[in-house]
């Protein structure tokens, strides 16, 4: 239903990258010639992202960032482009003011819940392995923080989910 996850790494930089970004570009141009969304997974390399993403202008280039942890002028861009943004268990143990306000302005219609299993495991079961079952973990915090009804957080991630992936 998707390519990915792909995309640049500079945190760990297993590949270099140059490596990196070739392949981005190989993967981006997979999912146009099969009309797929792509799970972007971007760390500490959104100054390179944006320019390869935004050489696709005009195409039909569809996706969500993956584990979304970035400031909001990174945000407000991938809104711009209609990214969604994936958030899963980070969100319930980082506690830094800056992405308390990332995860309250992601808009609703482009909010996606996952698992990144078997990593990211919520609170409180950190330490275990992640499933599918602790996305509601993640809803119910996003909830909280959003002051927003859990079937809202629900009922929205997965018409979104369903609109991203054709599912
Ligand atoms: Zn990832």
């Amino acid at each position: 239903v998707a390519i990915g996850e792909c995309g640049l790494d500079y945190f760990y930089t297993h590949s270099p990258r140059e490596a990196q970004i070739d392949l981005l570009k190989f993967q981006i141009e997979l999912a146009l010639e099969h009309d797929l969304p792509l799970s972007f997974h971007v760390r500490e390399a959104f100054d390179d992202f944006w320019p390869i993403f935004e050489s696709y202008r005009g195409a039909d280039l569809r996706g969500v960032l993956h584990s979304y942890t970035d400031n909001l002028a990174n945000l407000e861009k991938a809104v711009k482009h209609g990214l969604y943004f994936g958030v899963n268990g980070i969100a319930t143990f980082v506690k830094d003011e800056q992405s308390r306000v990332t995860y309250r302005t992601i808009p609703q219609h482009l909010l996606l819940l996952e698992t990144d299993a078997p990593f990211l495991t919520p609170v409180p079961f950190r330490g275990k392995v992640c499933e599918s079952k602790h996305a509601r973990v993640t809803a119910e915090f996003l909830a909280g923080l959003r002051e927003q009804p859990l079937e809202d957080i629900a009922a929205t991630t997965t018409a979104n989910a369903r609109a991203l992936f054709k599912v």
